[in-house]
């Protein structure tokens, strides 16, 4: 199949060309005729199955079989964090760009009066943070009496992240006719309740996975002493001689702290999360991207949304507090056809997170030790510190140093 069959408006398949795509992936060949014909939907789709073209491209043909040219706000694209609701609207301006729509990107930590005055401009497609998008409603900076269009993208994100009374009071605020699509890697049972609560006789969709870990990603645990972790790190790193390296840690402090050493030891390395300003993060991935820094260090919250995909080389600093979130960050490596590699740096402390990660993926992840650097056998298990909640969201630092995402609904971020 390919986009012309889809149905799709010569102004989207000439932007859709000049990006290079051939063919619908199979959740846009799914995605694209039900938005098309206005039905809700419930689609099970992660980051790089094409879910964000396979929601904007049809999002954008509909707005313009009915458009006004008013610039009033049509269409309204949920995401939980600022990097993804940045890629997102990059996206919506690429894939738009033959058509007169307007679209701005709306997100906290960084002044709202030039969100402001693009809103006076005119647009219809905004696309937003929860938090913020409240911010400027309960201003009245921002009407959303005309939206026809609700997307709400990484749901999953969003509830982990504790969005869900930011969600509903939006939700509350939107005219009741519209259309509206739920997008998410996986379908909790929150996830089923919230979708029950606000879509129309929905249509179900699944993308596969885009790389399933067993077949693509190599996987390996180099148990180490904690206090060694660091100096196994760059030493792993320089004899490799990797590149691109992107580091998972527990805190944002640790991530931090690690690329601070990581930096003196002549690799270059950036921290990404959510006490970084905006414009430090954005710098952080442009210089990771380009090659400028080798690794970047960032938390399971800050990597989420990134489009940071098919990476060569992915190390758990510090295994994550719930298995599931082992998946997502190994799915960041295995490029197209090459396996990917990621690493595990496993104290004796995490030797409970390790079984119950295999427990999940239903193996046992094959575990070598490194001459020099055997793990000390009179040490004993610590438990790991505390501070943490289930999903590994930082629970005891005081309210300013709270994460961005952690913010209470309708105040500023
Ligand atoms: P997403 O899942 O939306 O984050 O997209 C993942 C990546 O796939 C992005 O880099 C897109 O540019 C790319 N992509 C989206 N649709 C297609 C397609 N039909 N063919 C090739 N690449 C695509």
């Amino acid at each position: 199949m390919n986009f012309k069959e889809l149905g799709l408006l010569n102004e989207l398949l000439k932007a859709i060309e000049e990006k290079g795509y051939d063919s619908p992936t199979p959740i846009q060949q799914l995605a694209i005729p039900l938005v098309l014909e206005g039905t809700d939907l419930m689609a099970g789709a992660q980051t790089g199955t094409g879910k964000t073209a396979g929601f904007t491209l049809p999002l954008l043909q509909k707005l313009m079989l009915n458009c006004k040219h008013q610039h009033k706000v049509r269409a309204l694209i949920l995401t939980p964090t600022r990097e993804l609701a940045a890629q997102v609207g990059e996206n919506v301006k690429t894939y738009g760009k033959y058509l007169p729509l307007k679209s701005t990107v709306i997100f906290g930590g960084v002044n709202i009066n030039p969100q402001i005055n693009a809103l006076r401009k005119g647009v219809e497609i905004v696309i937003a943070t929860p938090g913020r998008l409240l911010d400027l409603t309960s201003q009245q900076a921002l009407d959303l009496t005309s939206v026809e269009m609700l997307v709400l993208d990484e749901a999953d994100r969003m509830l982990d992240m504790g969005f869900i009374h930011d969600i509903r009071k939006i939700l509350a605020i939107l005219p009741k006719n519209r259309q509206n699509l739920l997008f998410s890697a996986t379908f909790s049972p929150e996830i089923k309740n919230l979708a029950a609560s606000f879509l129309k006789s929905p249509k179900t969709i699944e993308a596969a996975r885009h790389n399933t870990p067993a077949e693509l990603v190599v996987q390996r645990i180099y148990p180490v002493d904690n206090q060694r972790k660091k100096e196994l790190l760059s030493f792993l790193i320089s004899s490799n001689n990797w590149k691109q390296v992107l580091v998972f840690a527990r805190t944002k402090h640790g991530s931090n702290r690690l690329a601070q050493y990581l930096t003196k030891e002549k690799i270059p390395a950036a921290a990404i999360h959510g006490n970084k300003s905006q414009s430090a993060r954005t710098k952080a991935l442009e210089d990771f991207k380009q090659g400028a820094i080798r690794v970047l260090v960032a938390t399971d919250i800050a990597a989420r949304g990134l489009d940071i995909n098919q990476l060569p080389h992915v190390i758990n600093f510090e295994l994550p507090n719930v298995p599931e979130d082992y998946v997502h960050r190994i799915g960041r490596t295995g490029r197209a056809g090459n396996a990917g590699e990621a690493i595990s740096l496993v104290c004796i402390d995490e030797h409970k997170l390790l079984q119950d990660i295999e427990r999940l993926l239903k193996k046992k992840i094959p575990s070598t030790i490194i001459a020099g650097y055997e793990p000390d056998p009179s040490i004993e298990a610590q438990p790991i510190p505390n501070g943490q909640n289930r999903r590994g969201h930082q629970t005891s630092f005081p309210k300013r140093h709270q994460h961005f995402h952690g913010k209470k609904p309708g105040t500023s971020k």
